[in-house]
Order: C-alpha cells, then structure tokens, then sequence
C-alpha cells in the first residue's frame, strides 16, 4: 500500500519506519525543513512506563486550584482558552474518577512497555545511536504521604509488568550520589528498573535516514493543506507543492491533528498543553546526576543526555502559544537544578537553550490509534506527555490496523471509537 504519513514528529516518523519496514510505500511528510522540529525537539528526554499515568486523578480540580496564582506553580491556564474551548477541559475533568483514571492509566503503562521494548528492539536491530540508556529512573519525593501514595500508584501498575522499588534517603543517595547535597529534603524514592532515556530528536532523524535508505519517501517543508477526498474515504493529501494520492493516510500532526481531521467529520479530542525544557552544557562540571529523575514535588524532571543536562516542565493551557517567556523558563532551570546546589554555582553563567513544546493531549488520557469512521484515514495521534516512550509501540498499533492484522496488545483502549463506546 502507499500510504502518507502526515507529521515528522517521533510518533510519525516511528509510524513511518514501521510501514516502510513492513514493506509498504510510506510517504512521510511535514511542514517544517527537518524531522522532530515541534514537540519531539526537545523534551525530557525520558522513555518511562513507571510514570505512565495520566494527568487527571482523582482530586485533580483541587490541586489545580491549589497550584493557580502561585509564582512557581507548575500549572498555568489562560482562562479565555477555556472559555472558548470549553468540550476539552470539562472532559478532562469528567474523566478524573477513581475507574477512569485506573483504566487510563493501566492502558497507557501497558502502551509504554510495548513502546520501551520496541524502542529497544529497533535501537539494537538497526544500530540507532541516540544516547539511549537502559539506566532505570528515579522518581523522588519529599514528604512519606507523597511517597506512600506513589508507591501505591507504582504497585497498581505492577501486574503489568512494571517492576518498582521503594528506596529510604540513604539508598537514594547511593543510588545517586549527586543527591548528597540535598538529602535533608528527601523522603525518599521510587526506583523504576527497567525505564530509561534517549534523545527523542536524535532517534527521530536516524529512523528518518533509515527510512529514506530504504526507500521511503520524505517531503520536508511541505505542509498538508487539507486531505483528499471526503467521508466515504481518503484517497490522499494536498499540500502546498500539490496533491499526494494515497491508498490510506495516517495523521500524526501533534496537537494540529483535530484541524486536519474535523472537515471530514472526526473530531479529536486533543488540546495543546505547553511544556518547557532548558538544555545545558555540562562539560567541565562535576557532580551532575547519571540516573534520570522525576521530581515529583516540583513536577521537573532531569536527564543526563551526553554531555547536556535537560531539565523539563511546566504545564500551560494557554492554545497554541509557542512564546518562550524567560520567566517560565528560567523557573524550570531553577527548579531543575535545585537538589544539586553545587551543580547550580558550576552553571551559573552557563548558556541555556530553553525550548517549549506542545504535548498534544486526549481529555482522558490513552493517546487515539488506528482507524476511523472515514475508510482508509488513520491516527497516529495524542500522544500527549509520553509521546517518545509511546511511539514504537503507537507504530506497531498503526501497522497492524492498518493491515487488519491482530495486534501484539489489545487496540481498543486506543482506538477513536473508545469515546462512542464508553463516552467521556
Ligand atoms: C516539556 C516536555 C517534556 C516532555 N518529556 C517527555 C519525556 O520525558 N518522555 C516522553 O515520553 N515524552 C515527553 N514529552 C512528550 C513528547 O515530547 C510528545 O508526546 C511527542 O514529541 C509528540 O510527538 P508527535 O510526533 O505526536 O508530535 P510532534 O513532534 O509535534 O510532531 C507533529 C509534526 O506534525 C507536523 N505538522 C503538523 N501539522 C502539519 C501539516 N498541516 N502539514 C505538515 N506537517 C504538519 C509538525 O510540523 C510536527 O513536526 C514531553 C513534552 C514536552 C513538551
């Protein structure tokens, strides 16, 4: 089959591959002049099944209102998006009950193992070099009811296959030794084994050349106008240097997915949340930590990637608002280099790179794969805040789809169709 790939982001290109190794025509296609130039650009960097919740538990209403108005609140909304999209945020909100978001969370941990495994699988077979590690995460807490319940949380996901262990602040330290200096904050940690770390952006461009070295075919700084054909079914896509017909077309546009989709009746439902990450250069400093970490009282985490340390975070419902204020930034910095306060005098006048991406976000949670009520139009889409740790798994989903093949786990936690079957 020939099939367009719309978005070059990680989880297209990824779907991309997986046709083109499958031995099908992919004709991968963005509007910006290289791979990975949006939300897969530069993010934390972390391939994790072990912090695979979504982010509307129950109680999630409360915390955001705790978190509103304070000067480093990791939260932030822009109260006219919400009035003017209001369908997404009160979805959102629907879905933060103890059923939901267990379901949610479970299907979405059972995606990102596939996701770590496949990854893996390709970084191997193909000889991808993208600073990947199999270096297991440490998610750290600073207060025992935190942590208690983050234990809880990692034991539920436990029978999936997500192995955890729960360490007191003298294991933490050896685990990390860069966490000397601040241990008199800690509570302690959660140790996910089996997670690990990659440059998202690095892996997209070698699957890119791979695909290309096998024939594939990727139109850069070309952008999808709209798709072809109508809702009896696709039969291509127009873009601004002319059509591309296709046997089948799978979206996979980030947070620009719906504004492709809804002139042909499917609508998704997907909202932008902003995210910031600070890149730095680590070359001549000591005592920068190896292992990823999630700080999970300031919502930041920290990778070691090479010789950068990135720093992510920040949760904004403010559209799609792609500024870059130096506050917001420099307050992910500052939170991300808090425990290491040697660290932090070493980079005082060390240069950022600060970047902000746009995680594409479903209102319950699971990203949205495979087909749709339109014959021949596929997504790849929704990836929300684990788009690379979902993505080779998310590409396996797509190809099987796509070939009404059985699939290695079960789609329909996945699938559009989801939200008619169940609502929210
Ligand atoms: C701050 C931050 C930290 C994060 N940290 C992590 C992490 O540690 N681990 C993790 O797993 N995930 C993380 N994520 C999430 C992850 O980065 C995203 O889920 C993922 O990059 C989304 O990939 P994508 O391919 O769906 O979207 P994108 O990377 O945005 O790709 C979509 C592509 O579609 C193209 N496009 C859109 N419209 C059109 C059109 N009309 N025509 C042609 N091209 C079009 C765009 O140019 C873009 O290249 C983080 C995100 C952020 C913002």
């Amino acid at each position: 089959m020939r099939i367009a790939v719309v978005g070059a982001g990680v989880v297209g290109t990824a779907v991309a591959w997986e046709l083109t190794a499958r031995g099908h025509e992919a004709v991968l296609l963005d509007r910006c002049d290289a791979v990975a130039q949006e939300t897969s650009y530069a993010n934390g960097a972390q391939l994790h099944a072990g912090h695979a919740a979504p982010w509307n538990p129950p109680g999630v209403l409360r915390d955001a209102l705790a978190w509103l108005g304070k000067p480093d609140s990791p939260l932030r909304i822009n109260p006219w998006r919400v009035l003017r999209a209001p369908a997404w945020s009160l979805r959102f909100l629907a879905n933060a009950t103890a059923e939901r978001y267990r379901r949610h969370a479970d299907a979405n941990a059972a995606l990102a193992l596939y996701g770590l495994h496949h990854a893996r699988a390709w970084r191997d077979e193909l000889g991808l070099a993208f600073e990947a590690h199999d270096s297991g995460i440490l998610k750290l807490f600073d207060d025992s009811r935190a942590l208690a319940k983050g234990r809880e949380e990692a034991k539920a996901v436990s029978a999936l296959g997500v192995r955890h262990r729960q360490l007191d602040v003298d294991a933490t330290v050896a685990r990390e030794p860069a966490l000397a200096d601040s241990a008199d904050q800690l509570a302690g940690a959660i140790e996910f084994p089996d997670d690990g770390y990659g440059d998202a952006l690095r892996f997209t461009e070698q699957l890119a050349e791979r695909l290309r070295a096998e024939g594939g075919e990727l139109h850069l700084g070309t952008a999808v106008r709209h798709l072809l054909g109508g809702r009896g079914g696709v039969t291509g896509v127009a873009t601004d240097s002319g059509p591309i017909p296709a046997d089948a077309v799978v979206v996979a546009a980030g947070s620009y997915s719906p504004a492709l989709t809804r002139p042909l009746g499917v609508h998704l439902p997907i909202e932008p949340i902003k995210g910031y990450s600070v890149s730095l250069p680590l070359a001549g400093t000591v005592g920068a930590p190896t292992t990823p970490i999630i700080d999970d009282p300031r919502k930041v985490v920290i990778t070691r990637l090479g010789d950068q340390l990135r720093i992510a975070g920040k949760a904004e419902i403010t559209g799609f608002d792609e500024r870059l204020p130096e506050r917001r930034w420099r307050a992910v910095r500052q939170q991300g280099l808090a425990r290491f306060p040697r660290l932090a005098e070493q980079l005082a006048d060390a240069p950022s790179h600060p970047w902000a991406g746009l995680r594409p976000m479903t209102c319950d949670g699971p990203p949205i794969l495979g087909p749709t009520p339109v014959p021949r139009l596929h997504l790849a889409a929704g990836v929300g805040h684990l788009g690379w740790t979902f993505a080779a798994g998310s590409a396996r989903l797509v190809a099987d789809q796509l070939e009404s093949r059985p699939c290695e786990i079960d789609p329909a936690p996945y699938r559009l169709d989801r939200y008619r079957r169940r609502g929210g």
